[in-house]
């Protein structure tokens, strides 16, 4: 296990062979989250997931899809005492979707009470232009003691990130926040044992092809530079921290 690499938020069923995409997972060890965007979605990455050692499957709602596919919340609570993991979910308050926002804070609050009510969740949540609000949310809603919730692609700034570690929330990196200066310096600061690795993929791109989960290895290399660790110490952090995550309940 310590050599496996792990890619907590990753669209397996947005890549052209989704079969194909599970499979190298699972050949390649590498402990997949696969969040989905609705929950139409759910039952297929569900079923495919449970037969892997590798890939875990989320039940999602996207904060983009939200203006057209609002309705669809009562399909995602339909499913979900079935799922483990929640995502992807959360708020985007960027210039392509602020105007469905209040709707949005609609379903992620709705998202999140149903979560602190079952217990034992785990979430990947989404937060761009939004960390306030997220925080705010997260905070009223989904206590520690009933959810975890790791932040994928956080670009908060210092002191929203300060307060998603006092909330108890961990923190997916990926490539792309590495590579500009802000982010990694961001990303610095963050305490190693509220760290993971993702790819985001397909949605970024590695060596000018869609990233696959196999590359999530690059995002240790990045981490251990920008950390100024050996890249072993980074991953048995990693490792660590997937532990203690999964152990949650
Ligand atoms: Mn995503």
């Amino acid at each position: 296990m310590s050599n496996n690499f792990v890619d907590y938020h990753c669209h397996l069923d947005l890549y052209p062979d989704h079969a194909a995409a599970i499979a190298e997972c699972e050949r390649e060890g590498i402990h997949t989250l696969t969040v989905t965007t609705t929950p139409k979605a759910w039952p297929r990455n569900h079923d495919l997931a449970t037969k892997t050692s590798y890939v875990r499957a989320a039940l999602g709602l996207h904060p983009q899809l939200v203006a057209e596919r609002a309705e669809e919340l009562q399909l995602w609570e339909t499913y979900l005492s079935q799922a483990r993991y929640v995502g992807e979910v959360g708020l985007d308050a960027g210039p392509r979707f602020y105007r469905s926002i209040e709707l949005q804070k609609q379903i992620f609050g709705r998202i999140l009470i149903l979560c602190a009510r079952a217990g034992g969740k785990i979430l990947t949540v989404h937060s761009v232009r939004a960390a306030t609000p997220v925080l705010d949310m997260i905070e009223k809603h989904l206590p520690p003691t009933r959810g975890r919730v790791v932040l994928h692609w956080f670009t908060g700034s210092r002191a929203e990130a300060r307060r998603a570690i006092d909330l108890g929330c961990y923190f997916s990196i990926n490539a792309e926040m590495l590579r500009k200066e802000r982010h990694r310096d961001l990303v610095k600061s963050l305490p190693l044992d509220r760290i993971l690795t993702e790819t985001d993929g397909p949605f970024c791109q590695h060596k000018g092809r869609p990233v696959r989960p196999v590359d999530v290895s690059v995002v240790v290399d990045l981490l251990a530079q920008a950390m100024s660790r050996e890249p072993t110490a980074v991953s048995k952090a990693v490792h660590s921290n997937l532990r203690r995550i999964e152990s949650f309940n």
